[in-house]
């Protein structure tokens, strides 16, 4: 064996910002390479890894003494070199409708927040990809908070850890029975400013071995990157939402600012060409309910003319208002005659109904509080053009 390694110079992707290099978040063969630089012979690193993946994402160990099927020795070298430390829980609000919404701080004590929501037939964790967000939708609360970093990989997948930990999840639970059974990027951030992380991520959550969410079960949501928007379909194949929400550009760049960088016809072309697109995997389209702003007949009807021969759905989600938040939502019987228009044009269009709302956890509300570095009211507005 060559020089002794320690986490100083490990060469293997650095999944924490300060301290032992993590496990968690590192693919099958990113932890291969982990394991062969610590001095795993090579023949057996892929059972090791085997093994360890097994214990981490099945079984849910928080601590490497507890993976018995591994020699104390190699046990004891593993947890000397690396570091399975989860997220710290700082707070979690139960809301009276059963959401959950948890408050995790990561290295560097920066803060995110992750939402389950039960549902009927399925329970779906709302997971943030970025502190903050470099854009400025001038409809969302995090869009005010100036993005702080990236997740990492290894950050992204420790939330569905952290929820399944709380639902006492781990060891076996028939798929049919799992409390978690969806994941969707619709926390914090843009999840394709952040792609790699995301999608490796997000292969650690659909692997057979461990987590074993299936693709179609994962919903990325983006506000309209459109060069990443292939890579997603190739790369990750998860479902795809788009932050659709107006039907004029004019309109589009005042609500979702990156319409100025691509706008509603370079978005839907992007979408034309996208690799999954069927009639079994539709694109959502979310549209969120402004009162006087985007809701009128005059939108439904020209919303579905732009998306015609798109095989979708269309998701109206009534605003969440946030403390001096600039919108209203829209009433009631605006958003039904809405979807009564964008359904007499063949397309599904259920309306979101908020969740969590007392405890600040519905779509678009998620904020970390404790955040210093925050856009002043003044700022948001002119960003926003309003
Ligand atoms: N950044 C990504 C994913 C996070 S936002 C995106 O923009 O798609 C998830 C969804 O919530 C998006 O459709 C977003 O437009 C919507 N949203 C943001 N703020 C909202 C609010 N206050 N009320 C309702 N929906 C909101
Ligand atoms: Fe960022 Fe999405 Fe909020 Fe826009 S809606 S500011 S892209 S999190």
């Amino acid at each position: 064996m060559s020089a002794p390694i320690t986490p100083d110079n490990l060469t293997v992707p650095r999944q924490k910002v300060a301290g032992k290099p993590a496990l968690i978040g590192l693919s099958r063969e990113a932890m291969r390479d982990a394991l062969i630089a610590m001095g795993t012979p090579e023949k057996q690193a892929k059972m090791r890894v085997g093994q360890i993946w097994h214990w981490l994402y099945f079984k849910g160990v928080t601590d490497f003494g507890m993976m018995t099927s591994l020699s104390k020795a190699y046990r004891a070298e593993l947890a000397e070199i690396f570091t399975l430390d989860r997220p710290e829980i700082v707070t979690k609000q139960t809301s009276k409708d059963g959401t959950r919404k948890y408050l995790l701080r990561i290295a560097g004590g920066h803060e995110v927040e992750v939402v389950y929501i039960p549902e009927k037939n399925r329970g779906t964790l709302c997971v943030s990809s970025q502190v903050g967000c470099t854009l400025t939708c001038s409809f969302c609360h995090t869009g005010t908070q100036k993005l702080v970093r990236n997740l990492t990989a290894g950050e992204i997948v420790a939330q569905i850890l952290v929820a399944r930990d709380d639902l006492n999840e781990w060891d076996n639970t028939p798929f049919d029975k799992r409390l978690l059974s969806n994941v969707v990027l619709m926390g914090m951030g843009e999840p394709l400013y952040n792609f790699e992380s995301v999608r490796d991520a997000m292969k650690i959550a659909m692997d057979p071995e461990g987590i074993s969410i299936s693709r179609r079960r994962i919903t990325l949501s983006t506000s309209g990157v459109v060069p990443e928007i292939a890579r997603t379909g190739d790369e990750i194949g998860c479902m795809l939402a788009i932050s659709f929400h107006a039907t004029t550009d004019e309109v589009r760049d005042t609500l979702v600012p990156i319409n100025k960088r691509w706008n509603i016809e370079a978005l839907l072309d992007g979408l034309r060409a996208y690799p999954r697109l069927s009639n079994s995997e539709r694109i959502t389209f979310e549209y969120v309910m402004l009162k006087g702003i985007n809701d009128s007949d005059e939108d439904a009807h020209r919303l579905v003319k732009l998306i015609e021969g798109i095989p979708a759905k269309i998701n109206l989600i009534p605003f969440n208002p946030w403390p001096g938040s600039p919108y209203e939502r829209s009433e009631w019987s605006r958003i039904d005659a809405f979807g009564d228009i964008v359904n007499e044009a063949g397309y599904a269009s259920p309306v979101r109904r908020p969740r969590g709302e007392d405890i600040m956890a519905a779509c678009g509300q998620l904020k970390s509080e404790t955040e210093r570095a925050r856009k002043s009211r003044k700022q948001i507005a002119e960003e926003a053009g309003l």
